[in-house]
């Protein structure tokens, strides 16, 4: 009888190569082992270590937010994209995820979410991400929110985020279908705003919808023409706004389609 591979299956080298599901099932033995082909099976698996490399990556980058590191290390960042590009789920790059967007590298990711958490103790309460994508950041920030409202203007990507995140049972993430640019008023105030879409300014709904007391990251184009990373504190006294770093974000787009 055919050997069955070992659980969980591992990827590093030094393993032999698992053999495919029809090599076990096969009454003939097989001649030759199957070169393991990294699919969202076998990576999950044993996806614990890759994203724990990936999280000691991030702290070498100097993220150091204890709840937002744990989050990263939990979600399964290989579950929301195209089974192709599967293998490089964990490397610190933007990935496509269909109708012309990506999904932002996981150290922009950490970053911006560290940026919104900091300054709090426990989680944070409400909050609202523009552009869900396929939902990977919708994913990571429920691991930091009481509850995340996540609204994309793409009807075929907020589906694609529902069905990536039908695994996960993540009972406090609530997708909608719907402009961004118009925040999402139903949910306001929200303890803080995130918008994965890069836009010329910050809409006035975002800041309307944001609690006193609240933070929002966005990334926006400033007087240099470049994109950058806009924070905007909302406190009794009035608006504290501060540009950080250059980043590379798909445009915020009005409308829906
Ligand atoms: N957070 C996402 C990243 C998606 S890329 C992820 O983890 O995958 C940015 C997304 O913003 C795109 O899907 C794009 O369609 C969306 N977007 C752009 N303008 C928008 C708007 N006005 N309202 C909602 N979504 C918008």
């Amino acid at each position: 009888m055919a050997q069955r591979p070992g659980f969980p299956l591992k990827l590093d080298k030094a393993t032999p190569a698992p053999r495919s599901l029809k090599a076990n099932v096969s009454l003939k033995p097989a001649t030759a082992p199957a070169i393991p082909a990294v699919t969202v099976q076998s990576l999950g698996m044993d996806s614990i270590a890759v994203r724990h490399r990936m999280v000691q990556k991030l702290a070498a980058q100097g993220l150091q937010d204890p709840m937002v590191l744990q989050a990263m290390g939990t979600v399964e960042r290989h579950r929301f994209v195209e089974s192709a590009l599967v293998a490089q789920a964990y490397e610190d790059t933007s990935l496509p995820i269909g109708l012309g967007q990506t999904i932002s590298k996981p150290n922009v990711v950490a970053r911006m979410i560290e940026l919104l958490r900091e300054g709090a103790t426990g989680k944070l309460g409400r909050v609202l991400e523009i552009g869900t994508g396929c939902g990977y950041q919708a994913a990571v920030l429920s691991h930091i929110a009481a509850e995340v409202y996540s609204i994309e203007r793409l009807k075929g990507l907020h589906e694609k985020a529902r069905a990536n995140l039908r695994h996960f049972r993540l009972a406090n993430v609530h997708l909608l279908f719907g402009d961004g640019m118009l925040g999402y008023a139903k949910g306001a105030p929200y303890a803080a705003i995130i918008s994965a879409a890069g836009g010329e300014s910050v809409p006035q709904a975002w800041i309307d919808q944001l609690a006193v007391g609240g933070r929002l990251v966005a990334p926006t184009v400033t007087a240099t023409g470049q994109q950058a990373l806009m924070v905007i504190d909302k406190t009794a006294n009035g608006l504290k706004q501060s540009v950080l770093e250059a980043v590379h974000f798909v445009p915020l787009k009005s409308g829906v389609s």
